[in-house]
């Protein structure tokens, strides 16, 4: 989950009660226009038609916070086998995506666990203040959240060098906490980056399953000013959206996004603060079984790299 499974009583809404059907209406042409896009640019072996969910109602049960992980317990589950070294591989000087600065963003920490007054402490996000980060979700047995973005990401680097990219991550765990939100946006922006991308898993209830894309909602406030990056990340998300079902087979979240695999939020610092074109992934529900089974295999997370990487591609090249 992004910023929101220790705190949900307090989670600023990002969408009303009374206006989650116009919203979702609204929504709705806006996703199947992306998804003729997705179809436009994908070629011919894209045909596979999107499933476009029925559409759901939110559930409240998304963002609850369930039984604490103990950071340790990963270390023996088979999730953890066969991760890409987080050294960064050698960069091709020449490919496809040669002189593109891609800033992958490994959401949470694995210690931020052990501090959570630091990581509880407010910060900027110019619209408002939130929380520096949160620690993250877990599987029920104690797969976490942060164990498994940090291994999608170093992944997704190692297929974006293959094809010439220059890749910052925003932290390799080489901290005790964080970096916060604010932070995690600046050093996207600091970099110039063509693209940014933050990789999450959700927390949500049973039987909500599938991966939905973050997208900035337009806000201005303090240093928040997103009218530049909106459009281009909707772009970005929409390719990474599109790839991911290719890569995964995962359908859109079924929660989320009313099928589209897209959802808009205007309460994250990580995307209000972005001044380059930035979009959260959260790649599955670590909260149903079917889709931890699925996060906690190797083999499917380089697949979501590979969905992730093939979407990032496809945009930089657009
Ligand atoms: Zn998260």
């Amino acid at each position: 989950m992004s910023y929101d499974e220790n705190q949900p009583s307090t989670r600023p809404r990002r969408i009303g009660r009374g206006n989650l059907t116009i919203a979702i209406a609204a929504l709705v042409p806006t996703a199947l226009a992306g998804w003729l896009v997705w179809k436009a640019i994908g070629g011919p072996e894209d045909n596979e038609p999107p499933k476009v969910l029925p559409v759901p109602s939110r559930q409240t049960t998304a963002g609850k916070p369930g039984p604490a992980p103990s950071p340790s317990s990963p270390a023996s589950s088979p999730a953890t086998s066969a991760a890409p070294s987080p050294t960064p591989s050698k960069r091709s000087a020449s490919g496809p995506l040669a002189g593109k600065i891609v800033v992958v963003d490994p959401g949470h920490n694995p210690g931020n666990f052990r501090h959570t007054s630091e990581i509880n402490k407010l910060v900027d996000i110019g619209t408002n203040r939130k929380e520096c980060d949160t620690t993250g979700t877990a599987t029920n047995d104690g797969y976490t959240e942060a164990e498994f973005t940090f291994d999608v990401s170093q992944r997704l680097r190692m297929l974006l060098e293959k094809q010439g990219a220059t890749v910052k991550f925003t932290h390799t765990n080489d901290r005790p906490f964080g970096p916060c939100v604010d932070e995690r946006a600046r050093i996207g922006n600091k970099a110039g980056a063509d693209a940014v991308v933050s990789v999450h898993a959700d927390g949500s209830g049973v039987g909500n399953r599938g991966f939905h894309v973050i997208l900035p909602a337009l806000v201005k406030g303090g240093a928040a000013d997103t009218a530049k990056i909106v459009a281009p990340s909707r772009d970005l998300g929409e390719r990474i959206a599109g790839k991911f079902v290719r890569a995964t087979g995962s359908a859109p979240s079924n929660y989320v996004g009313g099928g589209t695999g897209l959802d808009v939020r205007e309460d994250l610092g990580g995307l209000n603060l972005s001044t380059v074109p930035k979009v959260f992934i959260e790649c599955g529900n670590m909260r149903d079984p079917k889709d931890a089974a699925l996060l906690k295999s190797s083999s499917w997370r380089q697949k979501a790299a590979q969905g992730i990487a093939d979407g990032i591609g496809s945009y930089l090249q657009r």
